[in-house]
């Protein structure tokens, strides 16, 4: 695995974070003044600008939407309000392919297709098909549009991390996983049924199964990083992921979604936790913790090389949110050493007049004259 070096991650990522070794030199002493620089929305502007508000009335500078969303007529009226577009694309969503293409369906440690994990489907990280029909899609992506950056989503082995219980199967099982891991590791899988190859690598090889996972799913991110460098010098890598710290569910976020913070931190330019704290069966309080444990966990240091810009709940699911917890979240958001923040969903905040001003306010706090 080649590591990108850490000198040239800050010459990808310079354009929009500074050096906290530069700042440091300040004897004025704002290298302790924190800047929040993305007051960000996750979804469709749309609700806004149809009750003729612009992004700037209520202090948005950001907006994180599908990439199937985007269009140039968007691109034309946010640029023109001054706001930056991150596009979010869905790396490893299966659904819709895995249907017409059942060499990509996940495996089982039974040997069984998986099933539906609730509402999301998987795909299997290491089927070539689909590797290179996904970056075609991101080098299209990047073709149309003039983007600031991809947010990559999904990015995990088939699993469901959104619930209060989550799914969380052994994968992936498949020839091509088989293959893969043979190939990476030097270990000899006999050939055996599926179910008893998966019990022979568990039961002999498993820390070093796992870690292979996390290196597949960093080899994701290690490839989208090129082909958007590539094409966009500029442009930031960011990902959206599951929170949760290294105790919760039995370490189930490195163990079985396959994300290694410590691999991950070196090749992505801003994490975005997705701290759903009422989707997740968590108190407001939890995203505080979270983030705090996460910016201590990375070492983060502000306005510095990773960043962080974690998106909290405003969607009433399953039960509501109200205006007072969807502004201590997003406070939370954006505390210890986060530097952005956006919500889950722009239309959860353009539907409710009291969201909407708790947002304008908290965001106004933070607009800073500073480039
Ligand atoms: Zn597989």
């Amino acid at each position: 695995m080649t590591i990108i070096p850490k000198m040239l991650i800050f010459v990808f990522a310079g354009t929009f974070f500074l050096n906290s070794d530069g700042c440091n030199s300040n004897k004025s002493g704002s290298e302790n003044v924190k800047k929040i620089e993305i007051r960000g929305i996750y979804g469709s502007p749309n609700q806004f600008w149809n009750k003729n508000i612009s992004l700037t009335q209520v202090n948005v500078n950001a907006i994180f939407l599908s990439w199937k969303a985007i269009n140039e007529k968007m691109i034309e009226r946010a640029r023109s309000e001054g706001v930056k577009i991150f596009a979010e694309f869905p790396v490893l969503n299966g659904k819709g392919y895995v249907e017409k293409h059942p060499e990509a369906w996940a495996i089982d440690r039974y040997g069984n297709k998986v099933q539906p994990a609730s509402w999301f489907m998987g795909v299997c990280p290491t089927e070539p098909g689909f590797r290179q029909f996904r970056m075609t899609e991101l080098r299209e992506l990047l073709r149309r549009f003039d983007l600031d950056g991809i947010w990559l989503d999904y990015l995990h082995w088939h699993a469901q991390f959104e619930e209060p219980e989550p799914i969380l199967p052994e994968t992936c099982f498949c020839e091509n996983c088989i293959r893969t891991f043979k190939s990476s590791t030097g270990i000899d899988v006999p050939e055996l049924s599926t179910s008893e190859q998966a019990e022979w690598i568990l039961t002999r090889y498993d820390t070093i199964w796992r870690e292979w996972r996390c290196s597949v799913i960093a080899g994701w991110v290690r490839d989208t990083r090129m082909i958007l460098k590539h094409n966009s010098p500029d442009a930031l890598l960011g990902i959206f992921h599951c929170p949760w710290n290294d105790n919760d569910f039995n370490g189930a976020r490195y163990r079985v979604l396959g994300l290694d913070y410590g691999v991950l931190k070196e090749i992505t330019d801003v994490f975005s936790p997705m701290v759903y704290h009422g989707r997740m069966g968590r108190d407001a309080e939890w995203v505080k913790e979270n983030i705090e444990w996460f910016c201590m966990n990375l070492d983060i240091k502000t306005n510095s090389f990773p960043g962080v810009w974690p998106i909290v709940q405003a969607s009433d699911e399953p039960h509501a949110i109200s205006p007072e917890e969807f502004e201590k979240v997003l406070r939370y958001g954006a505390g210890a050493g986060a530097t952005g923040v956006m919500m889950f969903t722009s239309n959860a905040v353009a539907e409710d007049p009291l969201k909407t001003g708790k947002m304008k306010k908290v965001y106004s706090e933070w607009i800073t004259d500073e480039p």
